[in-house]
């Protein structure tokens, strides 16, 4: 068989009876009912007027449901997951700047979402789950808005996802995802986990983000094997999770890792009960202490992956034994090409040389929506530059040296510091904003921000930060606010945000 290059098609890869999206205290949908399931919300989105790339906004808890959604709607139309956690003010951004046909949200929701899709006129379609029916089954119910303009089922270069990435610019870009991208990404993840029928992951990740989606969700589809949603992630349940899902593996972010691990020793029985095959690690970086401890604990290799949004995830990965694993490095290609590019461009470094980490492969977007200028600077010579810095040793392992981009990764939640800027900036006492990363023992990296006042104006630091978290979602929020007479300079005479935290001597 060739390989899938839509995500209708990689769902073929599952038996009809063999489960496909279960849940806790629910019977699994099985991959005969996943499929109905995708005739039917492709039929229904056609009738309400939505077609193919038609983004499509979805707002759902965690959970079956969600998974089930992302899945289908990405059959007949283009899916925009958004986190749930945004108030009212983000939610108008990423509706507008999506230009969203339709909101989807659970029957019943009471979501900011709804309120702003009224104002904008974006149609709401409310996803009817059946809690007695398998897990993540479901309708949906809205009222037709004219004629669909592409019907039926995406193919390989219709869109499957947008998902925003925090650039080093105030907004948030669009990455649009097609379905050869994700089915790439999804195949690639099979091939380094060896991923079969038989396998089960725990889904704790958010499903908003690409790492649940395409780590946990599309891989174990097109693997044939099943996904086991949980409600998101909570370490107090983790351990009778495992004990209901009965999972081969599961993926989480190094945070979520930690978690588990400062609980372990209280649930020796629950881990024994449950044997893994293996756990994957992503999205940040993964202390090789912590990789060491849940080794242990597991007693099963730790498989640390680098992925990133435009990537539909995974670039590299260590590999499953007998091939080593080696700690601190983020792996081998695993998918894409690899290579490292000076930082100036187009030249390829050699092996052993820091420079920036490019990609190249069927997984890669082909570039973020109506923006050619950050496309212009994402790519040189067909290479994607990711903003990170790395350098490959003699076997092809890449270690992650640092960043080139702006980013902050808060345990793996990726915040762009020019959208807190902006925030602060229109508090009325506050002259200039100067957002940034500060070291964290366990989220590995926090918001920090630095800040001028107008003058003769005062404002404390707990009011900056609630007038912020009025406006952006919790993880966004400063933890530090440091008032200064002016933002300090990088020694070019710029403002430097890379090194800040180390320049003012503040961690968390
Ligand atoms: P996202 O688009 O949210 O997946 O974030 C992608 C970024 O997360 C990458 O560009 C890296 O900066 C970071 N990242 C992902 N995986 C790792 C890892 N294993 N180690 C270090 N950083 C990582």
């Amino acid at each position: 068989m060739s390989a899938a290059t839509s995500i209708a098609e990689l769902l073929a890869a599952g038996r009809d009876e063999a489960p496909a999206i279960a849940a806790p205290g629910r019977m699994p949908l099985t991959y005969a009912g996943l499929r109905r399931l995708v005739t039917d919300t492709v039929a229904t989105l056609n009738r309400l007027g939505i077609g193919r790339n038609d983004p499509v906004a979805i707002v759902l808890p965690n959970g079956p449901e969600m998974a089930a959604a992302f899945v289908s709607i990405a059959c007949g139309a283009t899916t925009a997951p958004l986190n749930p956690a945004y108030r009212a003010d983000e939610f108008d951004f990423y509706l507008g700047d999506l230009d969203a046909r339709a909101l989807v949200v659970e029957r019943g929701s009471e979501s900011a979402a709804i309120a702003v899709a009224r104002q904008r006129g974006v149609p709401i379609v409310e996803l009817v789950a059946d809690p007695a029916g398998p897990a993540g089954a479901f309708v949906l119910e809205g009222t037709a808005t004219g004629a669909a303009g592409a019907t039926g089922l995406a193919g390989d270069d219709d869109v499957a996802l947008v998902l925003h990435t925090s650039g080093t610019t105030s907004r948030p870009k669009i990455v649009p995802l097609r379905h050869r991208n994700v089915a790439a990404s999804a195949r690639n993840i099979r091939v380094a986990l060896g991923l079969t029928p038989a396998d089960r992951c725990l889904n704790i990740m958010p499903l908003f983000h690409i790492h649940g989606l395409i780590a946990a969700v599309l891989s174990s589809l097109g693997a044939g094997g099943s996904v086991f949603c949980a409600p998101g992630f909570n370490a107090l349940r983790f351990f009778s999770q495992l004990g209901e899902a009965r999972p081969t593996w599961y993926t989480a972010v190094p945070t979520m890792h930690q978690a588990i691990l400062a609980r372990a020793e209280r649930n020796r029985e629950a881990i024994a009960a449950s044997p893994l095959r293996l756990i994957r690690s992503s999205s940040a970086s993964l202390p090789p202490q912590v990789m060491r401890a849940l080794e242990e604990t597991f007693s099963v290799p730790v498989i640390e992956s680098y992925g990133m949004t435009e990537a539909a995830h995974q670039m590299a990965s260590n590999p499953l034994p007998p091939r080593p694993r080696k700690p601190g490095t983020v792996g081998v290609a695993a998918g894409p090409e690899v290579a490292i590019m000076d930082e100036l461009g187009p030249d390829l470094l050699p092996q052993g040389e820091v420079g920036e980490v490019v990609i190249r492969g069927d997984n890669v977007t082909a570039g973020y929506a109506a923006n050619p200028e950050a496309n212009a600077k994402a790519f040189t010579d067909g290479w994607f530059r990711t903003g990170d810095q790395g350098m490959l040793d003699a076997e092809g392992y890449l270690t992650i040296t640092g960043r080139l981009k702006e980013l902050i990764n808060r345990g793996g939640e990726k915040i762009s510091p020019r959208e807190v800027d902006e925030v602060l900036m229109d508090h009325p006492a506050v002259d200039q904003a100067l957002t940034f990363s500060m070291p964290h023992d366990k989220l590995g990296e926090e918001v920090a921000a630095v800040v001028v006042l107008v003058e003769g104006s005062s404002a404390v630091e707990q009011e900056l930060r609630e007038f912020v978290a009025r406006r952006l979602a919790d993880f966004k929020v400063p933890r530090r606010i440091v008032f200064l007479a002016e933002i300090p300079k990088g020694a070019t005479g710029k403002l430097q945000r890379i090194g800040l935290a180390q320049r003012l001597g503040i961690s968390a």
